[in-house]
């Protein structure tokens, strides 16, 4: 399957969790935690649609004023997601700055409260009125279901992370439209613009008699039913998935949600705190172990497993929990 997510770890492995997700194809992405940003260029920043903050310790949120520097000027609203009360936490934030000269400027910035009633908290602030909280409104996030555009979705699950909740996060794509470019060769159709238009329709489960505008090489164009073109060039299969966890204690019942919501995954992001001769300490700091982030990507049918969020006492030997947490996941044991 081509990827239809890029995924990178804007930190090292030691360093602030940020995960970035470029959508192929949209000139967006999204961003799940907000560590340190400074190692994101500009242009990257500023094609970041939607925020997805795990919780509010520091490290997870700490790039929260870099993101705002960046997007002062932005038309785009920007969408923040995160655990009950990261609205108010934001809003101090905000009220932190002088803004008396930013009458005209169009960003806003809506936070969304996860809630596990289904029934979110969200709260505005816009440039316009000096970043000043606007009243809240509810909306609906039944099942954890958070972010949802035509293409994908993103739902949350609450972990326990000692004593307060921390959110980790699958992005789902709804639908994969896979193309066959030997297809598009022979009907002399390049792939440009109109195939992210003929997938769209598609993934909207438009009528097949709707009519699409192809570009041909010779820069005619031809138009074609949905349903012939896409017996010509495409199928559809399960779309991809990426599951992000951080910040949960080792705890069975984090185990038994890490597991529901990473099963299949396409890819499992996960942290893995401390080494396996430390379980002592994973238990006390309420985070989990390389050895367990490893099985519980196993368990869950994951197909690649990603591990950040190291702990500094590791430093002198960068690779021991990559080591540890992929010989879990390939279930050839502890290293
Ligand atoms: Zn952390
Ligand atoms: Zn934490």
């Amino acid at each position: 399957m081509r990827s239809s997510f890029f995924v990178r770890l804007v930190n090292d492995p030691f360093g602030d969790p940020a995960l970035y997700v470029r959508v192929a194809h949209r000139r967006e992405a999204l961003l799940f935690d907000c560590g340190d940003l400074h190692a994101l260029p500009a242009r990257d920043l500023l094609k970041i649609r939607a925020v997805f903050v795990s919780h509010a310790h520091i490290d997870h949120l700490a790039g929260f004023d870099h993101l705002l520097r960046t997007f002062l000027y932005r038309r785009q609203p920007l969408l923040v997601h995160g655990p009950p009360g990261l609205g108010e936490r934001i809003g101090h934030r905000l009220a932190a700055y002088t803004w008396n000269l930013i009458d005209g400027y169009p960003l806003s910035i809506e936070v969304r409260e996860w809630a596990a009633d289904g029934a979110g908290q969200a709260r505005c602030f816009r440039a316009s009125r000096a970043f000043r909280p606007e009243a809240p409104r509810f909306f609906a996030c039944p099942a954890g279901l958070l972010h949802e555009t035509t293409h994908y979705r993103v739902r949350a699950v609450s972990l326990e992370h000692g004593d307060i909740p921390c959110l980790a996060f699958a992005l789902e794509e709804k639908l994969h439209v896979a193309i066959h470019r030997d297809a598009l060769d022979r009907l002399g159709y390049p792939p440009g613009p109109w195939l992210s238009r003929f997938k769209d329709l598609v993934r909207a489960d438009a009528p097949q008699d709707t009519p699409v505008q192809v570009a041909r090489h010779d820069g005619t164009m031809v138009v074609r039913h949905l349903g012939e073109l896409t017996a010509e060039i495409a199928h559809c299969e399960a779309g991809m998935k990426i599951v992000y966890v951080t910040d949960a204690s080792p705890s069975p019942a984090n185990a038994e949600q890490i597991l529901r919501l990473a099963a299949d995954a396409h890819l499992l992001a996960i942290e893995a705190c401390f080494a396996e001769a430390d379980q002592h300490l994973a238990a006390e700091r309420n985070h989990l172990t390389a050895g367990l982030a490893g099985a519980l990507g196993r368990r869950a049918g994951a197909k690649k497993l990603l591990v950040f969020h190291h702990s500094p006492r590791y430093q002198a030997q960068p690779r021991r929990l990559q080591d540890q947490a992929q010989a879990a996941f390939r279930g050839a044991g502890e290293s």
